[in-house]
C-alpha cells in the first residue's frame, strides 16, 4: 500500500492535532497546514479593527480580504512558524483568550468558511499534505487517503492547554481553561455549517491515556496502513 498523500486531522479543541500533524509532517516530508489559524487570524484582526463579531457582513468581507501567510520563523522565541495578517505578524496574538472566546461565532458564518475552505482546498489538492482542523475529513477534503479524528478527555485536553500556557508566563485558572474549551467545542459541533464531526471513515482516536510519541507511533502506523489501532479508546 503507497503512503497516504492527503492526510486530514480533525477533532476537538486541544486534543494534540497540531502538535501531531507537524511531527506527522516533518517525518514524512509533507507541508503541515493547522487551518484554525485562518479562523484565528479573521478573528483577531477584526477584534484588532473593532469590527463586532456579532456583524456577519464586515467579518464575512473581512475574511475574503485578509492576507494570511505562514513563514518558516523569523524570531527566536519558541514558534513554529510566523503567521501575518496583511503583514502583520500575529503569530502569538491569535492564541490569545480574547480570540479563543471570540473565534467559534466567526467560524460559524457560511462566508468566512467559503472564503477560508475554498483556500484550504486548493493548497491541499496539491498533496503531500497533513492537514488540521474541524471539518477537512468531511467539507474541505472528503477525498483524503487517511482520516483521523483525534478527541481526549475535556480534563485531559484542558490539563495540556494549561502546560502550554503556562510555558508562555501566563497563569490562567483550570476552571477557566476547562470552560473555555468545553464551550468552544460545543458551539464548533452545533454550527449548521460544517460542523466538528467526525467523518463516517475516519479513524478515531482518544489520547487521553497517550504521550505525544505513543500517538505518533500509532499514527505512524495507521499511515503505513496497519488498522491496529482503529477505534481503539482505552489504552493504558
Ligand atoms: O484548532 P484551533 O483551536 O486553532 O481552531 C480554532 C477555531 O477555529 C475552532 O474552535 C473552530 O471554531 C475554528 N475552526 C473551524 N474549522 C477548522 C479549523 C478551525 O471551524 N477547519
Amino acid at each position: 500500500m503507497s503512503t497516504p498523500s492527503i492526510i486530514a486531522i480533525d477533532g476537538t479543541s486541544a486534543s494534540g492535532k497540531s502538535t501531531i500533524g507537524g511531527l506527522l509532517a516533518q517525518r514524512l516530508g509533507y507541508i503541515f497546514f493547522d487551518t484554525g489559524i485562518m479562523y484565528r487570524a479573521v478573528t483577531w484582526v477584526a477584534l484588532a479593527r473593532g469590527v463586532a463579531i456579532s456583524d456577519e457582513e464586515a467579518i464575512t468581507r473581512l475574511a475574503e480580504n485578509v492576507v494570511i501567510t505562514v513563514e518558516r520563523p523569523h524570531v527566536d522565541d519558541g514558534r513554529q512558524y510566523t503567521i501575518r495578517a496583511d503583514g502583520e505578524d500575529i503569530t502569538w496574538e491569535i492564541r490569545s483568550p480574547e480570540v479563543d472566546a471570540a473565534v467559534s461565532p466567526v467560524s460559524a458564518y457560511p462566508g468566512v468558511r467559503a472564503a477560508l475552505t475554498a483556500q484550504q482546498r486548493r493548497i491541499g489538492r496539491q498533496g503531500d499534505i497533513v492537514m488540521v482542523g474541524r471539518d477537512i475529513g468531511t467539507v474541505v477534503l472528503p477525498e483524503a487517503d487517511l482520516k483521523i479524528f483525534m478527541d481526549a478527555t475535556p480534563e485531559e485536553r484542558a490539563r495540556r492547554r494549561m502546560l502550554e500556557l503556562r510555558a508562555r508566563g501566563a497563569n490562567p485558572k483550570y476552571e477557566d481553561v476547562l470552560a473555555a474549551i468545553i464551550r468552544r467545542d460545543k458551539y464548533d459541533s452545533e454550527r449548521p455549517i460544517a460542523p466538528l464531526s467526525k467523518a463516517n471513515d475516519a479513524i478515531y482516536l482518544d489520547t487521553t491515556n497517550l504521550s505525544v510519541e505513543e500517538v505518533l507511533e500509532r499514527v505512524l502506523d495507521l499511515v503505513k496502513g496497519c488498522d491496529c489501532w482503529e477505534n481503539e479508546r482505552d489504552v493504558d
